[in-house]
């Protein structure tokens, strides 16, 4: 038996699509990759990649072993990467998964070599000071057959000196090491100019939606649009509160929806009293606290509406950050596996 969901999570394919040639476009030759950890960003990975590779992408980058087995069998063509390399437990699944490591460390590359792993891919950490080998240790890498040599930058969503820094720091650590390719720019970094490019991007947020800096602006477009039905409409008595520690007063007798969706499936408490959801390019304003399950709106822009209709949480992802205090990122990761996630185009 299927029960249908009472909230759903609608995914705009065409949109994903035109993100990522927007970023590859940006990237003047360099390939354009994907990052899929944390199940796409939290919008389903199979089907990112399935829609991705459709389109001409071919690298795409999981944080963990599990996530790269749950996406066999890859599309025609497309390549993986293992963000987090190899730890002793993920070596059987490495050597026989279609998918590279990223080694990150001397441990992670002693462990590849002794196990004849094959080819590989290598993180240098050229100052996020995360995840990574340091430039010094260059020397170490003799001997293995790297696909593709890459970096992180810790600052590209700022105007940063040290996003110099570190593109200066990869260049020569390349000039040292044998690569097929090289990839440094996430989202944010290829906004930095086709410079940062190198031969492979890896954005991530973007193509999902979100503004990474303000060179973005208004060529990313929403992916993910949260829609949640009304369980109960109701009256809210003027002078009276609404939710938890009463933290909304009517200021005169309000119609209200409550929404059947909460923090519970990834709509922060952030959003309390900030959040807004829409029908027909009508504002419903989030009154008082998202409590787990439930979120009360003002609908008196929208009078119509009732038990069972359909409203849009507004969540393009710079607005919803700027309204909760959420980062972006963590307003897409955070969406729950509750949604029945549905994809248009
Ligand atoms: C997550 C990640 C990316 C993608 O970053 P965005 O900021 O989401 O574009 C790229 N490279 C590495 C190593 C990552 O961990």
């Amino acid at each position: 038996m299927t029960i249908p969901p009472p909230h759903r999570l609608r995914l705009d394919g065409a949109a994903l699509v035109a993100n990522w040639l927007w970023l590859k476009n940006q990237g003047g030759s360099a390939a354009c990759g994907a990052a899929v950890k944390a199940d796409g960003y939290g919008l389903g990975a199979r089907e990112v990649v399935a829609r991705l590779a459709a389109a001409g992408c071919r690298d795409f980058f999981t944080a963990t072993w599990a996530e790269a087995e749950a996406l066999m069998p890859l599309p025609e063509g497309a390549r993986l990467s293992v963000l987090h390399g190899v730890r002793a437990e993920d070596m059987a699944a490495a050597r026989t998964l279609d998918a590279r490591p990223v080694l990150n460390s001397i441990e992670q590359l002693m462990r590849w070599r002794d196990a004849n792993g094959g080819a590989c891919d290598v993180m240098i950490d050229t100052g996020i000071n995360r995840l990574g080998l340091p430039p010094a240790d260059w020397a170490a890498l003799e001997g293995l057959e790297i696909d593709t040599l890459m970096s992180h930058l810790a600052c590209a969503d700022e105007d940063s000196a040290r996003n110099a820094a570190q593109h200066k720091a990869f260049v020569e650590v390349a000039g040292r090491v044998p690569h097929r390719r090289l990839s440094l720019a996430n989202s944010a970094g290829i906004c930095l100019g086709a410079d940062y490019a190198f031969d492979l991007t890896r954005p991530g947020l973007a193509l999902y939606g979100g503004v990474p800096r303000d060179e973005a602006l208004g060529h990313i477009r929403q992916v993910a649009f949260p829609e949640a039905q009304i369980l109960q409409r109701r009256i809210a008595p003027a002078g009276e509160s609404v939710g938890y520690n009463g933290i909304w007063t009517a200021e005169c007798d309000t119609e209200i929806a409550i929404l059947n969706i909460g923090y519970g499936d990834g709509i922060l408490r952030g959003f309390s009293n900030r959040g807004t959801a829409s029908t027909e390019g009508r504002t419903l304003p989030f009154i008082g606290r998202v409590s787990m399950d439930l979120i009360a709106i003002d609908i008196t822009a929208a009078p119509e509406l009732g038990e069972g209709d359909w409203v849009t949480i507004d969540y393009a992802l710079p607005e919803a950050s700027a309204a909760s205090g959420i980062a972006q990122y963590e307003l897409l990761t955070s969406l729950g596996r509750r949604f029945e996630r549905y994809w248009v185009d």
